[in-house]
């Protein structure tokens, strides 16, 4: 039993690292795995797809997007700049604030400023603007002169109206070219294989990574492309036995609909015989019930750790709660670490979806994580998440839970009776600051607003689960795996202008 892991965990490594002569983990048949239809297959295949605009093929879609500016740079030179501002309008709104300020002047400088009239007389020839002359000419003075009145802010919104307007235009004729270039097609060659149907042979498995309720989480890599992921694996027969269906389809519904840093993301869902199975983001770090208590040494993390992880986890509930989702399970065990010291919020078991304007009721949650208004059975929207990353914050920075200690062996009602009416005790470990946050966050009342057998009944909900890749992870995955690179081409001399990194 132990060689079998040690063997099994040096497969996997292996595999992380690769796999053998430089295949970087492609199968010897990948070619043929992504091999692109002929053209006359797909090319009904545009009244299929959800939206055909520029919002969603170019502004969502990692591959659309790669096309749009591939058809730019090779076909309408003149669109190009426009895709560099905004670019560089990104890397604006991602500068720290004090940065800001330069980076703006920087981007007026080369797009903003109207080039230099000529003062040719009549006579002369009529000079044209030079060829490096970058000016976005679509956009209207008033949204120009605010830029440039506001140009000091360090406002992350300075460039907002500047993007709509540069959008807009780019959606229009531009966006109507690209529709009717060769790179559209491609761009439906590219969903054809994206749409592939989805099965275990996909994927090689390996060790497993963890336990859930319903069965193993295992590694595991795509054949196509090599890339690693984690295959969380729902047994039919227990899901069934303890009627997990409509949870099991509103984690996938949920998992499919986020596209965030810092929540495990779905890539893939499929049906074996005996298994559904959701492909995630594979999170190789831990967990951070694992690091804050079995690191050797004093359970906790400074202050400094302590917020980082914070900082990510919010964002990654920020980004659901935009979505209109709660989460209802922030706890430390769901909080997983990558191979880099990122965290990302895992587990959307009990993630909901509430419909704009609605409230919600609902008895769930961890233990001594669940805010008051959950255990009273109140109504609520997002706040009890708020309530529970106190919880996590306390529990990172003292080493021990708010309401429980570890293996501390007491009723549920004892600590639900705590986490309403006790206030949790403060040590030496918190600044003034983070204490500040924790007893914001933990505040007892918030805003709140007032033997089986399987049969073919089942199939409607395998069917509604069983939907294969999910897009933008798949196309992240092509252009990651540089498995993109390597097979879009156009023809022999297929190459780009050098210098243009799109
Ligand atoms: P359940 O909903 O049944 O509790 P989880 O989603 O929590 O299942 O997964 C069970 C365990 O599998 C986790 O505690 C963790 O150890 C491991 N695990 C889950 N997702 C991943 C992932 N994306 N990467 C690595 N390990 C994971
Ligand atoms: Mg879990
Ligand atoms: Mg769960």
């Amino acid at each position: 039993m132990e060689l079998e892991n040690i063997v099994a965990n040096t497969v996997y490594l292996k595999a992380r690292e690769g796999g053998p002569d430089n295949s970087k983990g492609r199968s010897k048949k990948w070619r043929k795995l992504l091999a692109f239809p002929h053209i006359s297959v797909v090319i009904g295949m545009a009244e299929t797809l959800s939206a055909v605009s520029y919002d969603y093929i170019v502004d969502q879609q990692p591959i659309g997007q790669k096309l749009f500016r591939l058809f730019c740079v090779k076909h309408k030179k003149e669109y190009y700049h426009y895709n560099e501002f905004l670019d560089d309008i990104d890397a604006y709104e991602l500068e720290v604030e004090d940065a800001r300020a330069e980076s703006a002047h920087n981007i007026v400088q080369k797009f903003l400023t109207r080039p230099a009239a000529s003062d040719s007389g009549v006579d002369t020839c009529e000079e044209h603007p030079p060829e490096s002359d970058k000016f976005i000419d679509v956009l209207s003075e008033d949204t120009i002169s605010n830029v440039v009145k506001n140009i000091d802010s360090g406002s992350r919104d300075l460039f907002l109206k500047c993007t709509t307007e540069v959008k807009t235009y780019l959606s229009d004729e531009p966006f109507k070219e690209f529709r009717e270039s060769m790179y559209f097609d491609r761009y439906l060659q590219w969903k054809y294989l994206e749409r592939q149907t989805v099965t275990y042979k996909t994927f090689r498995m390996y060790r497993v990574l963890g336990k859930g309720g319903f069965g193993e989480v295992c590694a595991c890599q795509t054949r196509a492309t090599g890339k690693m992921y984690a295959c969380k694996k729902l047994e039919k027969k227990r899901v069934k036995k303890r009627k997990g269906e409509s949870m099991v389809l509103s984690e996938k519904l949920i998992l499919q609909k986020i596209n965030s840093r810092f929540v495990v993301n779905l890539a893939y869902a499929f049906e074996t015989k005996d298994a559904l199975c959701l492909v995630l983001t594979i999170m190789t770090g831990g967990d951070l019930k694992f690091h804050i208590y079995n690191m050797g040494g004093e359970p906790g993390f400074s202050e400094a750790r302590s917020k980082f992880y914070a900082a990510e986890v919010l964002l990654g509930l920020d980004h659901l709660h935009s979505n209109g989702i709660v989460y209802r399970d922030c706890k430390p065990e769901n909080i997983l670490l990558d191979e880099n010291g990122h965290v990302r919020i895992s587990d959307l078991g009990l993630a909901l979806e509430i419909p704009d304007g609605e409230v919600v009721r609902g008895r769930v949650g961890t233990v001594g994580y669940m805010a008051p208004e959950i255990i009273d059975n109140e109504k609520y929207t997002f706040s009890p998440d708020y309530f529970s990353l106190g919880c996590l914050i306390y529990e990172m920075i003292e080493g021990r839970a708010p309401f429980r200690a570890r293996k501390e062996k007491v009723k549920r009602e004892e600590v639900d009776r705590r986490v309403k009416e006790m206030d949790e005790p403060y040590s030496k470990k918190f600044s003034d600051e983070a204490q500040s946050v924790c007893r914001g966050l933990l505040k007892k009342k918030f805003s709140t607003v007032k033997g089986v057998n399987l049969d073919s009944k089942d199939d409607t909900f395998y069917n509604r689960f069983n939907t294969g890749a999910v897009s933008i992870p798949w196309q992240e995955e092509m252009l990651e795996t540089k498995v993109f690179e390597d097979l879009n081409v156009f023809g022999p001399d297929d190459s780009l202008p050098p210098d243009l990194d799109i």
